[in-house]
């Protein structure tokens, strides 16, 4: 007998069909004699209409009620899927996060699990009953619903599938695996077989969203082996798991993309020490992000431009915080939100010189203009032109023979 984590997606379960189909998986699943907990996802669309409800209210809608509210979404599917499933006969239950409960910390919309009572999930297992679990969120040690960031029922199946001890991980999505960029964005993507922990989240912290960043790191963290899959063919998933059994002939293994980012210039700025760190330690401060930076070194000597780049989200306040900062003169403060970041991932470019010349020759000849880099041993990320990224993504996938 097998101990089986199953996660399902918002589009995996969009529709009632579409639940009605999940439920036959499960069904299928449960007859071979394996016990089954499902972690769903809101219906497809659900959680941004949730936020647009609140945002009717307030841009600053209160964050405790907000996580109220977005926690709804995954409630609904829970008992669909618990009653889609009874229809099958098929013992089933659905379990809230305060009902378990499923614990978290931190701040709300963006906690973290950090445990969950297993009792009487684990004596329905045994009585031969079908766990639901909504994913996305928990309880904060003062009872309150929390939920744990934007497409966090990855980050709930993985916690699940680890405090459970689970056998096995699989992430039922609409899209056939992982693939060497997004599939529908770019028809010639190709699915990728098996892929290491650093690779993957690498590729998921940088726009590949089809598994959630702080998931995968928790598997890599625990050694959970999850599987991607699709909840709508029978093909083969991509497995992710460590990164002893993979093949790293190829150089680059992946191709990702994100639209969150925005680039800010200080233009005349002193050039002297203590500059940099009088511009970067409010916005730490503020819980502002900075990635990228990039300083201009004058020919005078006196003066000096420094860009970085930070979350869209932040622009607003980041550009408050440098115009309330009484410790920094400057001629001007320039902004461009409309840039996006395209990044190469792969393990082997640790052991295959010139890649990065190579993605900069193949930018160039696509007439894309560079507006920062960052590097990490296995990535290599450029912000660019918000307009050229769907060029920068189809050239990169070719010449580093993705296609
Ligand atoms: P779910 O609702 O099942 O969690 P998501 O929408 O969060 O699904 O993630 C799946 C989507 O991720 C796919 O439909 C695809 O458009 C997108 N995606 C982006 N990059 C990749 C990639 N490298 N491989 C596969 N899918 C990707
Ligand atoms: N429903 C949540 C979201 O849309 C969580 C998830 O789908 O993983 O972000
Ligand atoms: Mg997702």
């Amino acid at each position: 007998m097998v101990k089986k984590v199953l996660k399902f997606g918002g589009t995996s379960v969009g529709t009632i069909e579409r639940i009605q189909h999940v439920a036959k998986i499960i069904q299928k699943e449960h007859s071979s004699g394996n016990q089954v907990i499902a972690v769903v996802s809101a219906m497809a669309g659900k959680t941004n209409e949730l936020i647009n409800l609140s945002k009717n209210i307030s841009d600053n809608f209160n964050k405790r009620e907000l996580d109220v509210l977005m926690s709804t979404g995954e409630q609904v599917t829970s008992a669909l899927l618990a009653g889609a499933l009874s229809e099958l006969e098929i013992k089933a239950k659905s379990w809230l996060n305060w009902q378990i409960p499923i614990l978290t910390e931190g701040e709300h919309t963006n906690a973290r699990i950090v445990n969950m009572n297993i009792k009487k999930i684990d004596t329905y297992l045994t009585e031969k009953g079908v766990v639901i679990i909504p994913g996305f969120q928990g309880i904060s040690k003062n009872a309150d619903i929390t939920t744990i960031g934007r497409g966090g029922s990855d980050a709930t199946a993985v916690a699940v599938a680890k405090i459970l001890k689970a056998d096995s991980c699989e992430i039922y999505t609409d899209v056939d695996g992982v693939f060497s960029t997004d599939p529908n964005k770019i028809p010639v993507a190709k699915k990728i077989d098996q892929i290491s922990y650093d690779e993957m989240l690498e590729l998921s912290s940088v726009g590949a969203k089809v598994m959630q960043s702080s998931a995968v790191q928790t598997a890599m963290l625990y050694n959970i082996p999850l599987e991607v899959k699709s909840t709508f063919t029978n093909r083969n998933g991509t497995r992710i798991f460590d990164e002893d059994n993979i093949d790293y002939s190829k150089s680059v293994t992946g191709v990702a993309y994100s639209k969150d980012d925005a680039k800010v210039t200080i233009t005349g700025v002193e050039d002297k020490p203590g500059v940099a760190a009088n511009i970067f330690e409010p916005l730490n401060k503020s819980q502002i992000n900075v990635d990228m930076v990039i300083q201009n070194i004058s020919s005078d000597q006196k003066k000096t431009d420094i860009s970085f780049t930070i979350k869209r989200e932040d622009l607003l306040k980041t550009l408050d915080i440098l115009k309330k900062n009484k410790n920094i003169k400057y001629e001007n403060i320039i902004h461009n939100e409309k840039v996006a970041k395209v990044s190469i991932v792969g393990a082997g470019m640790v052991s295959t010189p010139g890649i990065t010349y190579r993605m900069f020759r193949a930018l160039s000849e696509e007439k894309i203009n560079i507006l920062a880099i960052s590097t990490s041993e296995i990535k290599l990320s450029v912000i660019i032109d918000e307009d050229n990224t769907l060029n920068a993504v189809k050239k990169l996938h070719t010449i580093f023979e993705l296609d």
